[in-house]
């Protein structure tokens, strides 16, 4: 079963422009992977990085290593929201007004390699083995393609998984109109993050979330050429609507606790 919000987009031209963004992503993928076998194999050969200086067994370097990857992107993608040149970039990815699958493929060339750079610093400083990078980024892909899809879970089932990792509706409150609920849930594999970093928001109500931000809402500013030259133009006031105003939302009783459980 899938959400049934209104779409603003047709699905079939939707998912072929976000094929063609998805290109020279696809391409720094490939280029990246040949960077991080080498920066794997160096690592390991110097014992470089932090999880070296540790001296734990394999498995445990393994979970640490994990963990660290998870926890370490989790500040990168806060700084994404929080560092205005990067959020020029990282906005192309939030102003999809449809939120599904191909939203997970929507990101500018230009925060892709900012990524592929923090990726091999990532990988260098911590110090993981190749074994570890291939089975975080399988998860992570995973992670990316699952909460970003519109597919309704049980509330029950959501909720349980939830409690170790993000799921669509915690996710859909991170791509809110809302400004302060778009600077929540930056978690990608695990929730624990948000949680441990109080920027976790899981009380606002699917239904009564809206996708997008409010100065590029219309679907002018969803145009391939116009998400391509998005971070080099004059930016909006992102919060508000092109009449000015700003998204408001009634406050809700579950509003005094934004950790509770998702509805
Ligand atoms: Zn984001």
């Amino acid at each position: 079963m899938c959400l049934t919000l209104q779409r603003h987009e047709q699905r079939l031209y939707k998912s072929t422009i976000q094929v063609i963004r998805y290109m020279p992503r696809a391409a720094m993928k490939r280029i990246t992977g040949m960077f991080i076998v080498a920066s794997t194999t160096w690592t390991s050969m110097r014992s470089f990085g932090l999880l070296h200086l540790v001296g734990l067994s394999h498995v445990a370097s393994f979970v640490v290593g994990f963990l660290l990857m998870d926890l370490t992107f989790y500040y990168w993608h806060r700084a994404n929201h929080r560092v205005s040149m990067r959020w020029r970039f990282h906005n192309v990815h939030h102003i999809d007004p449809d939120l599904d699958v191909s939203t997970a493929l929507r990101f500018h060339a230009g925060e892709v390699l900012f990524s592929v750079a923090f990726r091999i610093a990532q990988i260098g400083l911590l110090g993981v083995s190749l074994l570890t990078y291939v089975i975080y980024e399988s998860v992570f892909q995973g992670s990316t393609i699952f909460h970003h899809s519109n597919v309704r879970l049980p509330l029950r089932v959501e909720r349980l998984l939830n409690v170790i990792v993000v799921t669509p509706r915690m996710h859909g409150i991170h791509h809110s109109v809302m400004e302060s609920e778009t600077h929540s849930n930056y978690g990608v594999v695990f929730s624990w993050w948000d949680l441990l970093h109080r920027s976790l928001r899981r009380n606002v109500p699917q239904a009564a979330v809206v996708i997008g931000v409010p100065a590029y809402h219309e679907p002018s500013d969803n145009t391939l050429w116009q998400t391509l030259t998005l971070p080099f133009r004059q930016q909006r006031d992102y919060w508000c609507w092109p009449d000015g105003t700003r998204p408001m939302r009634d406050v809700t009783p579950t509003q005094r606790d934004s950790s509770r459980l998702l509805a």
